[in-house]
């Protein structure tokens, strides 16, 4: 059974019976103001919403796990998939604003050395309706806080840009303004060129996690075809473009690319532009050999960071006991279902 967010199967649907263009536009106004209930959409006949409310399911989504962390602050979501492939979302509250944190594949083909979701294989694409349900289910459970959602960032398993169409689709289909949806990418040159054209003002997160090639290849092996000055010269016109200050994420792994030399590297790569780094404690990945730097460390690079002129915060490592970074709680989940 289709959702009512697959458009698709939505307007296919009121063809088929011949219903008039406006009655689609009004089921779109509804699910555009984020109305997904189609026994709420009073200015339609009470039989045609009975009847579409038993053609689409609310979600095409199931929820399999939740976990909770950081005192209740952060919540995770394993979903299973239609065909029963699972993916998580992660939703952080903080003062003044709720984040949720949004997968766009099953797996990632990119395979970083460091990041549990690319120790597996690749699954497949998410839909545009699988992502943008990921934001619905949050604002679900939210509102039944008293809150709402402000904020998705594309942080969740996959790469985003490597999905690209059904994400564009994705974050024009979320109810929020662009501007509150950040896209993180591994440096997909061309994908990064062609989102810099689409009109949506996104904040565009590069992963670089290393300043020099040699070691950039190991850590993001997409580097090897999108080196890091085609990555940085995209990022560059992207800003242009869009007029976004692009961010820059580092995930601190201990001894590998937290030296002073990473640091000045850093500098000699980003000086002069209004990039702002986020530097992200490496959460700890079984099966992979790196470790995570000491919290002075973390403080140390950071300061030789600033040294070079470069706008630096540190992250906080939100749901470590809820198995974030992404893609953690489905390898635990995994890894349980294999021992059983
Ligand atoms: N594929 C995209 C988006 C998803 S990953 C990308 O790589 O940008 C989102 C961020 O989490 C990336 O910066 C990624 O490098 C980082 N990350 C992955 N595994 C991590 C871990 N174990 N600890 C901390 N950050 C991690
Ligand atoms: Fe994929 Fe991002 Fe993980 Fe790399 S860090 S494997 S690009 S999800």
């Amino acid at each position: 059974m289709p959702t009512p967010l697959d458009l698709p199967a939505l307007d296919g649907w009121l063809a088929e019976r011949g219903l008039p263009a406006y009655r689609a536009r009004q089921v779109r106004g509804w699910l555009g103001r984020g109305v997904l209930e189609f026994t709420a959409m009073d200015d339609l006949p009470r039989g045609l919403r009975e009847e579409l409310a038993a053609s689409f399911r609310p979600s095409s989504l199931r929820e399999l796990v939740v976990s909770e962390a950081d005192r209740g602050l952060t919540t995770k979501v394993l979903y299973e998939l239609d065909g029963g492939f699972t993916v998580e979302a992660v939703i952080m509250r903080y003062p003044a604003r709720v984040t949720l944190c949004i997968s766009s594949q099953v797996g990632c083909p990119i395979g970083c050395p460091f990041c549990a979701t690319g120790q597996g294989p690749f699954g497949r694409n998410l839909e545009a309706h699988e992502i943008v349900d990921q934001a619905r289910d949050a604002e679900r459970r939210l509102r039944a806080e008293g809150k709402h959602l402000s904020n998705v960032v594309f942080m969740g398993m996959g790469e985003p840009l490597a999905n690209y169409a059904a994400v564009v689709d994705a974050v024009r289909g979320l109810w929020m303004s662009p501007r509150r949806v950040t896209v993180s990418t591994s440096g997909l040159v061309p994908r990064i060129e062609q989102l810099a054209g689409e009109g949506l003002p996104v904040t565009l997160a590069i992963s670089l996690h290393a300043a020099r090639d040699e070691l950039r290849d190991v850590l993001v092996p997409i580097n090897r075809k999108y080196p890091l000055a085609s990555v940085v010269g995209a990022a560059d016109a992207f800003g242009r473009r869009t007029g976004r200050r692009v961010s820059y994420e580092w995930v601190l792994l201990a001894g590998v690319n937290d030296t002073p030399r990473d640091a000045a590297e850093l500098g000699a790569l980003l000086g002069g532009r209004l990039a702002h780094v986020n530097l992200i404690p490496f959460n700890p990945v079984d099966g992979t050999p790196y470790r995570a730097p000491e919290p002075r460390e973390v403080r140390r690079f950071a300061v030789q960071v600033r040294e070079q002129g470069l706008n630096a915060t540190v992250r906080d490592t939100r749901g470590r006991e809820a198995d974030a970074a992404c893609g953690q709680l489905r390898a635990r989940v995994l890894r349980e279902a294999a021992a059983r």
